[in-house]
């Protein structure tokens, strides 16, 4: 348990099964899209969130009900992972949406996209929020889940500059780092900073050397009879 673990991260691949998202002749989305996710959930778990998945496979489901699963599960934070595409070859560079009015959405948006143009040799696009005619948000995830929620463009299928990148066998290892760095640094600056110490440590300059000396001498006595102490106890035990 840490202050990672009472977050909850809903990671969700976009398309997949009969729904192949964007598609190039080597690649489709959802393939991409799923690897990124399955390299991102242990590193997670590592840092002490629990995660929890749309998919595990590569199958078909409607945003409904990937939505619903997560606000079922009261997921803190939803990530929706796609990479992009466009008729234009020119078009390239990663981009995070976010709910428009969701603050808390649109600084983690800032976090990660940070984090992947550091990490990752494309450009960046900026944080974007985008509306149907009557106001309400155009994606189907961001509209509907109850978490925090942001909607990941890492890259065009359709740009060569990108594709470049994007087919390396590395690359969702790496995106994935971005996005974890990205989420911590999130969680560190904006939903639970380390606590001030209230009790600041006392000025190095009032302690005089001499005063130093002396309490690593204390220091290194107790520790000499503690390890005395364990030994004489081993050595007991194995006596008998
Ligand atoms: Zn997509």
């Amino acid at each position: 348990m840490n202050k990672y673990s009472k977050f909850l991260i809903y990671l969700d691949p976009g398309h997949g099964g009969t729904s192949p998202g964007a598609t190039v002749p080597k690649m489709m989305e959802k393939d991409l899209n799923f690897a990124v996710a399955l390299a991102l959930g242990p590193l997670l778990l590592q840092t002490g969130f629990r995660v929890a998945y749309s998919r595990k496979e590569d199958k078909t489901m409607t945003l409904e009900q990937r939505v619903t699963q997560a606000n079922n599960q009261n997921a803190s934070i939803y990530l929706d992972i796609h990479h992009n595409a466009f008729t234009n070859i020119h078009a390239s560079g990663m981009e995070v949406f976010y709910k428009k009015g969701d603050d808390l959405g649109k600084k983690l948006a800032e976090t990660v996209l940070r984090q992947l143009i550091i990490t990752l040799p494309m450009v960046g696009r900026g944080v974007k929020t985008r509306e149907k005619s009557d106001g309400t948000p155009y994606y189907y995830t961001i509209r509907n889940s109850e978490a925090i929620t942001i909607l990941l463009e890492s890259g065009f299928l359709t740009s060569p500059f990108d594709f470049h990148e994007m087919a390396k066998p590395e690359f969702p290892a790496r995106e994935a780092i971005a996005i974890k760095k990205g989420l911590v640094e999130f969680i560190d600056k904006f939903v639970q900073p380390e606590p001030v110490d209230p009790q600041p440590a006392p000025t190095p300059d009032l302690v005089t050397p001499d005063s130093k000396i002396q309490s690593l001498l204390i220091a290194n006595r107790d520790l000499k009879n503690e390890l005395h102490r364990i030994i004489s106890i081993a050595q007991a035990a194995l006596r008998e």
